[in-house]
């Protein structure tokens, strides 16, 4: 026994991100000194056989198909949805309702109006809050982060943003939840991450210029029939940074070829930042300190300098996985659920993307700038 309190974890939902976060808190209770002592108590999904089986693999001790149950069992701490996004907003008030913490996948919400009443009603009952935007937690961006605001690259002038993959490049690829107008579209699903890395390294965006274009506009539901796709394949908007910065994001998920190309480039008077999350544990360096005919990109690895690289591996370049960076996730949540430190990434901040994403969308739709709501 490790003589911590216990927190007993719901999860709700065992696709990819319920293994995520699951994976996400074996490996952060072997790697972090956690406020709490985790305990898997209930997963739910769609069937009793589903839920039975995950609960087998992933070692909870109880499974439900019912997930208002598990959201009302006063055994359980923190409800944790990575359900689809339509269903967050329901599942997540209920839950706040019933007085648990809530750790939600992104997007937050399928609109602004439901992000906010998540944040507000999260606010209301004291409950603390996670969003899973974990591409923040690489080490890798704190450092970007921390060039940037340290002034060694001089002022910023600009920013490219991209969140490149192809699991919808194939037209015959089946509707899902992703292709669902409540909450769907290349824009809140992997541009909500661009959208994030964006301002966490450059602080708000206040105008947004958006073109948010359907490619694939039908395909095959999964009754044999055909559905008609009205959500964004690629959403595209310049920006304009509280800080005089200007810049871009791409958000496309029919990028033949691509699998993870969530990068940006920061370019700034004395020097210039590139990173790619296909090759997440590298960031390169440009600087105008080196001597001409000595300048170029810098590769810095991943290294224990760069913390909590140094909790996982004690040696440089050995490498950060997907899953590590959810553990990061899952660390800074229990500690802001201890009352140590203030939410890492919560519901406000979820909002916030949120804010972000319909504001591109209605650039879009009405083909000119608009302020960003704060
Ligand atoms: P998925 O389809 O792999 O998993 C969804 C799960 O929810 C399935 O197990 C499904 O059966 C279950 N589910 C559906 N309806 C349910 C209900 N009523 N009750 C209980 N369970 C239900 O999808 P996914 O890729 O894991 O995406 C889930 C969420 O995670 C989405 O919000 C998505 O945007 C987000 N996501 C985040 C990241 C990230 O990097 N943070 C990556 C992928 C997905």
């Amino acid at each position: 026994m490790s003589g911590k309190p216990p927190l007993r974890i719901g999860l709700i939902g065992t696709g990819f991100m319920g293994k995520a976060h699951v994976f996400g808190f074996a490996m952060a209770e072997k790697v972090f000194d956690l406020p709490y002592a985790i305990v898997l108590r209930t997963v739910a999904d769609v069937t009793e056989e589903a839920a039975a089986r995950a609960a087998a693999d992933l070692g909870f001790a109880r499974s439900t198909s019912d997930w208002r149950t598990l959201v009302e069992d006063p055994e359980i701490d923190v409800v944790d949805i990575t359900a689809p996004n339509a269903l967050h907003r329901e599942m997540a008030l209920a839950a706040i309702a019933a007085g648990k913490h809530v750790y939600c996948e992104k997007p937050l919400a399928p609109s602004a109006a439901d992000a906010r009443a998540m944040a507000e009603a999260a606010a209301a009952a004291g409950v603390v809050t996670q969003v899973g935007f974990n591409y923040l937690c690489n080490p890798m961006l704190a450092l970007a982060r921390d060039l940037i605001a340290s002034g060694e690259l001089g002022e910023i002038r600009g920013y490219r943003g991209l969140h490149a993959e192809d699991y919808m490049a194939d037209a015959d690829g089946v509707f899902t939840f992703r292709h669902d107008t409540a909450g769907g579209g290349a824009l809140a699903d992997i541009g909500s991450h661009a959208l994030a890395t964006a301002e966490f390294l450059l602080g708000p965006i206040t105008q947004v210029m958006g073109d948010c274009v359907t490619m694939i506009g039908e395909r095959p539901d999964e009754r044999g029939g055909r559905r008609a796709v009205e959500v964004d394949d690629v959403g595209r908007a310049f920006l304009r940074f509280a800080s005089g910065a200007q810049g871009s994001i791409e958000a496309n998920w029919i990028a033949t070829g691509r699998k993870m190309q969530h990068d940006f480039e920061v370019y700034g008077s004395r020097g210039t930042l590139h990173f790619s999350q296909e090759r997440f544990n590298e960031l390169h360096l440009y600087t105008t300190a080196d001597p001409p005919g000595r300048r170029g990109f810098r590769r810095i690895e991943a290294a224990p300098e760069h913390p909590p690289y140094g909790r996982f591996c004690v040696a440089p370049g050995h490498q950060l996985g997907f899953n590590d960076l959810k553990a990061i996730e899952v660390a800074g949540y229990l500690r802001a659920i201890s009352g140590e430190t203030a939410e890492p990434f919560g519901f406000t901040a979820g909002l916030r993307i949120q804010n972000l994403v319909e504001t591109i969308h209605r650039s879009s739709s009405e083909g000119r700038w608009l302020a960003v709501p704060a």
